[in-house]
């Protein structure tokens, strides 16, 4: 076991823990960010961002990251391929244990470790996941070219997932489980206009069908019957899990699994901080998840001066 001492270690390498590393980075803190899958998170996985400021013709959402990434490491942050496995106090503030055998040593953590999407509710989901049932369409969307698929959801993940379909499919089922998409206004108006989009409201998946691979998806309408969709690919864009686990016992969470912070992102724990997706908020978007990075990272970056008898400066920049 590898032992590291380190002032600030950031658990998650989506936007939150990346402008976390930023900020901290310029905080002159030489911060640590662990990421177990890859670095731009959930954001990473998506294709086009339009609604992150600054960019007025949009950005694709892995060059945001890898600029996110890029400007952190600029200022001295320093990014490990590593997942987290435990969080515990010790008298000198944390100890992180790593899958690759590495314990840090840290005086102060912000965990920014996201949420994932939740898994389709059905009981052949893991025979069909990988082989018709996917979690991300600007991974997959390429396998459905020219074919008809199905979208599960309606916020905004689900209509986006819905729009990069369209481009290549031939039919896009959007499987929403309300009257009306819950997504931004701007985003409805966008997928209502797709020629080879067929909203399906108000209706729940109850199955999945197939020989060898996928070829139906079964939904309850809410007015009454079932029907069959055929469709070679699922696309789950539902609900998120929050990726709380480190923090069981630490912080307060809800019946979700989500962290119930204040905007501070102060846990209560002195010296524990938690950013983005994970806490508890009404926005979950890029702009909401850097936005939480910064504060963590300043409120981090005081703390280890008051811990280390400095006066606490102004915020870093
Ligand atoms: C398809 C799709 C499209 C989207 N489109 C937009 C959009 O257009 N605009 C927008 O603003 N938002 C969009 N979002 C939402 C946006 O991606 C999220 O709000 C944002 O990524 C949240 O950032 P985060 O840093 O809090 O969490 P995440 O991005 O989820 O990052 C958390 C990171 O922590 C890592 N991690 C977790 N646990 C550990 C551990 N124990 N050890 C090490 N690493 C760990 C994870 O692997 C992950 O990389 C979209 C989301 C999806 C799914």
């Amino acid at each position: 076991m590898k032992e590291r001492m380190v002032d600030l270690l950031i658990v998650g390498a989506g936007p939150a823990g990346m402008a976390a590393a930023l900020y901290a980075g310029r905080s002159l803190l030489k911060p640590v960010v662990l990421e177990r899958m890859s670095i731009g998170g959930l954001a990473g996985t998506a294709d086009w961002i339009d609604n992150y400021p600054g960019f007025a013709e949009g950005v694709a959402a892995y060059d945001l990251m890898e600029s996110m990434h890029r400007q952190a490491e600029r200022f001295g942050a320093e990014f490990v391929l590593d997942e987290a496995l435990t969080l515990t106090r010790t008298d000198a503030g944390f100890d992180v244990a790593t899958a690759e055998q590495t314990v840090f040593h840290a005086r102060a953590v912000i965990v920014a470790s996201g949420a994932v999407p939740r898994a389709l509710p059905l009981k052949e989901e893991a025979k069909y996941r990988g082989h018709g049932v996917s979690y991300c369409a600007t991974c997959d969307a390429a396998f459905f070219l020219g074919k008809q698929v199905a979208v599960v959801g309606g916020g905004d993940a689900a209509v986006n997932e819905t729009l990069v379909l369209a481009k290549g499919s031939s039919r896009v089922f959007l499987v929403h489980p309300l009257e009306t998409l819950q997504a931004t206004q701007v985003l409805v108006e966008q997928v209502s206009g797709q020629t080879n989009v067929e909203l399906v409201a108000a209706a729940t998946p109850t199955g999945l069908r197939g020989e060898g691979k996928l070829e139906a998806l079964i939904v309850r309408q809410a007015s009454g019957g079932d029907r069959t969709l055929a469709v070679e690919g699922v696309f789950v864009a539902m609900e998120y899990t929050p990726v709380s686990n480190l923090l069981q016992g630490l912080v307060e969470v809800d019946a979700q699994g989500y962290v119930v912070l204040p905007e501070t992102t102060e846990s209560g724990v002195p010296g524990l901080y938690v950013a983005g997706d994970v806490r508890r908020k009404v926005l979950k978007q890029i702009v909401t998840a850097v936005a939480d990075g910064a504060v963590a990272a300043q409120r981090a970056a005081g703390f280890l001066r008051r811990a280390a008898g400095k006066p606490e400066g102004s915020a870093p920049a």
